[in-house]
């Protein structure tokens, strides 16, 4: 699933900056394409300006400065003395020479029946001005594309017509490399781009898919420590319509067992699912933390007592500020934490509740001699659905307590850690913040 998104991203992602790359690349083309015809256009007109005005200086037309002239800009040029054709660089046995003289030709008819008849003229004896020279846009026989002009030029002696051919398949090489050159920039930055977002949406979706592997975890722990009650409570069922009337109210007595140890999970899985869709909220009022520490500690005396182990309360001789949280969440928190002490501290053993206060927090520890946690578990033991000892399932232990406690002092701004008693055992740590001093 998260796969198929991560694909859909970066092909959209690709896709969606692929496209304004594109456009860009296409408006640069299109730009560039034109000034190109242009430019292309321009010089050929000048070139032909700048051979009409040197013929009209001249008395006498040099043939190799014409064919000079041809070579230099790739034209065929046509000229007429008062009518008669000036032939030069014609040889019956060249073929390319036939093949000029066949297109000018070509180029002569068509440019007879799209023109207007008008004809441009330049003359010596006039001022120096550069006329616009008409140029049209012929395709010969030769499947070419070629803009052709022609211009009369007045001597002394009569007109010298003038026409010029000029082939655009340099041009059009030029920008047919201008293409391929963007095609093959475009598919290198193509890949590059899918790469990148390729990269870009998995570090992205990282968090969502560590997210899902949480949530497969928490749903499949939380099925296995539902499925040991209810079936508990479908063997008595099927007990119950075997058994004889005097067997009924111990059946009943462990099914109502089972079904409170039900309800008791699916109260902290919801007060979990609370703190994860933030709808838990917290009902702070000014607490006296010392008499809920006190509060507490008597509390759990009885059943620390039960167990053969000493519990004590440490609280500080000043008065102490009150502090503004929860009562009810924190003494949850202290309730998880005193019930954790005493059941993984072995008879004998002795618990301490403390609580101090240091310039902007309050502090409270509940400090035990019993089984310890492992430097390994420490990091873990605050993970939903995680137990220490996993052989051992007892029925009042998920594993989730701890994750409770932890959600409670993190909506409390504090923060709750485990570290070691000095002569072995658990010492758990946790702060809510203090009023500050005025
Ligand atoms: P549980 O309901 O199983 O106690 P918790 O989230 O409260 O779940 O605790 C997680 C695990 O941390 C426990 O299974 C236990 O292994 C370990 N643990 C918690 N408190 C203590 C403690 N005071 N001493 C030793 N181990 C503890």
């Amino acid at each position: 699933m998260l796969k198929k998104i991560h694909l859909k991203l970066t092909i959209l992602c690709t896709g969606a900056t692929g496209m304004i790359f594109l456009v860009m690349s296409l408006l640069y083309l299109y730009v560039s394409e034109k000034n190109m015809t242009q430019s292309y256009l321009a010089s050929f007109q000048n070139d032909l300006y700048h051979i009409s005005n040197t013929l009209l200086d001249t008395e006498v037309i040099s043939p190799r400065y014409l064919s000079a002239a041809e070579k230099q800009g790739n034209y065929m040029l046509s000229i007429e003395d008062n009518g008669s054709p000036l032939l030069y660089g014609t040889n019956a046995g060249n073929f390319r020479q036939q093949k000029r003289l066949s297109l000018l030709d070509e180029a002569k008819k068509q440019y007879d029946t799209i023109s207007d008849g008008t004809e441009t003229v330049l003359d010596s004896k006039k001022p120096y001005e550069q006329p616009s020279i008409p140029t049209y846009r012929l395709i010969l026989s030769d499947g070419h594309t070629y803009y052709f002009s022609s211009l009369s030029l007045a001597k002394e002696y009569g007109f010298l017509h003038i026409c010029a051919l000029c082939d655009t398949a340099s041009l059009k090489t030029s920008i047919q490399r201008q293409r391929l050159l963007f095609l093959s920039i475009g598919t290198g930055v193509l890949v590059v781009l899918y790469l990148f977002f390729y990269g870009l949406t998995k570090h992205l979706l990282k968090p969502v898919q560590e997210n899902q592997k949480k949530q497969i975890e928490f749903v499949a722990s939380a099925s296995h420590e539902l499925r040991t009650p209810l079936s508990v409570i479908f063997s008595c069922i099927n007990l119950l319509a075997d058994s004889n009337h005097s067997e009924h109210p111990r059946l009943l007595g462990i099914m109502r067992q089972e079904g409170d140890t039900m309800k008791r999970l699916i109260d902290e899985m919801l007060l979990l699912a609370g703190t994860d869709n933030h709808t838990f909220s917290l009902e702070k009022t000014e607490v006296e933390l010392d008499t809920l520490v006190l509060n507490c500690a008597e509390a759990f005396e009885m059943m620390a007592r039960e167990k053969g182990l000493t519990l004590s309360a440490g609280l500080p001789e000043s008065v102490l500020a009150p502090c503004l949280c929860d009562e009810t969440r924190i003494k949850q928190v202290l309730s998880i934490l005193l019930h954790n002490a005493i059941s993984y501290t072995p008879k004998g053993g002795s618990i301490t509740l403390s609580l101090s206060h240091t310039g902007t927090v309050f502090e409270i520890r509940v400090v035990d001699t019993g089984i310890g946690i492992l430097d390994a578990d420490k990091k873990r033991i605050f993970e939903r659905f995680y137990r220490t000892d996993k052989s051992r399932s007892q029925k009042e232990h998920f594993g989730l307590g701890l994750s409770i406690a932890s959600e409670i002092i993190k909506a409390h701004k504090g923060s709750i850690r485990v570290i070691d008693t000095p002569k072995g055992g658990s010492t758990f740590v946790f702060t809510l913040p203090a009023p500050k001093p005025h």
